[in-house]
């Protein structure tokens, strides 16, 4: 028993330091996108024609970002500090200010340490250096940024935070009362190890009476160190030592070494969860456990999209299918809670994926917000522990997972997806006989953007988006993606170059009859189009289909060019 324990331990700790680690890479990924998002901001600005044009864009853009505090210019000649908000400047003529220069971007981009701009209210800065040398700064309010991080959890208590490695101080942290503070845990170690040189690695200390287990990461531009941890006894408490203890000394009467090794066994399985990186590959692995160690007639798992109210299944294949759409069931269901029916107490859902019999019900649930429900046929009632510890793991590692999906394959403004994923399933669909690529640019986006707004601009892409969603549905497209500002990538299925040509021409053609309305301004746009069929590597693919465009381009815009492709 002892050594069942143990070995729980031990995986629990691995497990932790596993979900510490992911979550770090997900705090990285969330800062940069949005430092990103600021420089596609201040390339707007830049782009102003006069200082009035200028300060529309800043105000538009400050009222409509709310983790942006305020737009500050520095006049080069001059030295003066300006703020759009006409709010002192004391704070951001500090001297001690370190820059780190955003390299992989364009080196014109620097980000800041952290400055207390008013008593009590903590930002950091990017910056962009004009031609003329004046400067355009982005300032973050970092109580407003640091929410994204809250969602990183490890086990049940612990979380992320980032610290600034020039002044020590907390960049985010869950509690926004901490921002700013110097962080007790990074001077508890983990500054030396850096000034040792080590960039990341795994600390352990002691605080306020608890023993922690952190890892670090201060490889990013930032001059940041990501740091993410959780309490010892939080491990030991999700190694459910004291429940096995229980569950072990009762079966103990009966099958003391089968049951001893099936929840050693049961424990491994379920750390394994944080492994999973898609949703079809948690969906199996689940239902494997479930299989292994719970008697049981059948197994629905059904995902929850609470922006859209739909609750669904995933297939194999990763494709899903919407089962029903009802919120207001979704708000019926609580966290913690796990119920044994009988089928004729069976709710709307559990009706709808034809569960026969009596089930048991298993909401799992994000920071109170629900994300998905295991139903699982039962004859008989189970043990409710082993349930409730399947329960809790799976909570986390979907949570995690989800969140790390969103991010990396998503983009944020359309819900399309990103370079990175189109440019992977180019890669896996390489080859194949009737795969094509087509390349859509809007024309004239500058015009839209200088006439109307660039809010107008921004519904022009996300109506760009709406509009390729119903002109390439799937299955036929495998992959409708936002490249970059507005340009789009779709990856589609047609018999033959003929009918890819038709496909996109359609879609061309109805962009050039839409008439989009935007705050009472009429807006008509049209798209060229570059195509080619995904064959020889995913660069070239993107090549000639960038070719095809840039030919589309030439010959007056609004057309649909193919690029053939002779191996
Ligand atoms: P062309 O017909 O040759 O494609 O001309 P264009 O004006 O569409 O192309 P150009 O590349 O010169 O300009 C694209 C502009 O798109 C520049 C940039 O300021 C703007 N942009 C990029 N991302 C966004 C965004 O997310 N929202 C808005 N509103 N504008 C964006
Ligand atoms: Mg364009
Ligand atoms: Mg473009």
């Amino acid at each position: 028993m002892i050594y069942a324990a143990y070995h729980q331990l031990n995986q629990s700790e691995k497990s932790a330091y596993q979900q510490s680690f992911g979550n770090l890479k997900t705090a990285f990924h969330l800062i940069s996108s949005q430092v990103e998002a600021a420089t596609s901001k201040l390339y707007l600005l830049n782009d102003s024609d006069s200082l009035k044009d200028f300060d529309s864009t800043a105000k538009r853009i400050l009222e409509h970002s709310p983790a942006y505090l305020d737009i500050i210019t520095v006049d080069h000649q001059t030295g003066q500090y300006r703020s759009v908000l006409l709010n002192p400047t004391l704070a951001e003529q500090n001297t001690t200010m370190v820059w780190s220069p955003l390299n992989k971007v364009d080196p014109r981009f620097t980000v800041s340490s952290v400055y207390e701009k008013q008593p009590e209210q903590w930002v950091f800065a990017v910056k962009y250096q004009q031609n003329n040398l004046n400067e355009i700064w982005i300032e973050f309010d970092l109580k407003y940024t640091t929410q994204s991080l809250r969602g990183l959890r490890t086990l049940s208590d612990g979380y992320v935070f980032v610290v600034d490695s020039s002044s020590g101080r907390l960049v985010f942290h869950p509690d926004p009362q901490r921002i700013g503070t110097p962080s007790v845990s990074y001077h508890a170690g983990i500054s030396e190890m850096i000034t040792n040189g080590l960039r990341f690695g795994r600390h352990e200390y002691y605080y306020k009476g608890q023993f922690k287990l952190s890892v670090f990461d201060s490889d990013n531009p930032y001059q940041w160190v990501f740091i993410s941890g959780t309490d010892r006894s939080d491990v030991l408490s999700s190694s459910y030592q004291f429940s096995l203890t229980a569950i072990v000394i009762a079966s103990l009467l009966l099958l003391a070494v089968a049951f001893n090794y099936l929840t050693y066994q049961l424990n491994q399985s379920l750390a394994d969860l944080n492994n999973k990186h898609d949703l079809p590959d948690f969906k199996h692995h689940l239902r494997a456990i479930l299989d292994r160690f719970c008697h049981h007639k059948g197994i629905q798992l059904c995902f929850y999209d609470s922006d859209y109210g739909y609750f669904s299944t995933i297939d194999y294949h990763g494709n899903s299918h919407i089962v029903l759409k009802d919120k207001d069931l979704a708000n019926r269901f609580s966290p913690s809670s796990l119920r044994y029916t009988a089928k004729r107490y069976a709710d709307p859902l559990a009706k709808k994926l034809k569960i026969d019999g009596r089930h048991y019900t298993i909401p799992l649930f994000d920071k109170g917000s629900l994300i998905a429900v295991i139903y699982m046929t039962a004859t008989f009632p189970t043990y409710r522990s082993i349930l409730r510890m399947i329960r809790d793991y799976s909570e986390v590692a979907l949570s995690n997972l989800l969140l790390h999906k969103k991010l990396r394959s998503k983009d944020v403004m359309t819900h399309l997806d990103n370079k990175l994923t189109i440019r992977e399933k180019i890669d896996s669909n390489l080859d194949k006989e009737g795969i094509y690529l087509a390349i859509l640019d809007i024309d004239h986006f500058k015009r839209i953007n200088d006439v109307h707004g660039h809010q107008c601009g921004d519904h022009v892409i996300l109506h760009t988006a709406e509009l390729m969603k119903k002109c390439f549905p799937k299955p036929g497209a495998m992959s409708l993606a936002r490249y970059g500002g507005e340009e789009f990538c779709v990856l589609f299925y047609a018999n033959d170059e003929n009918d890819a040509y038709e496909q996109c021409e359609l879609f061309r053609q109805v962009v050039e009859q839409t008439e989009l309305s935007y705050e009472e301004i009429e807006v008509r746009y049209t798209v060229s189009i570059g195509i080619t069929s995904a064959q020889d590597s995913q660069h070239t693919t993107i090549g000639r289909a960038d070719k095809a465009l840039y030919q589309a381009k030439g010959l007056g815009r609004n057309q649909v060019v193919l690029n053939t492709f002779r191996a």
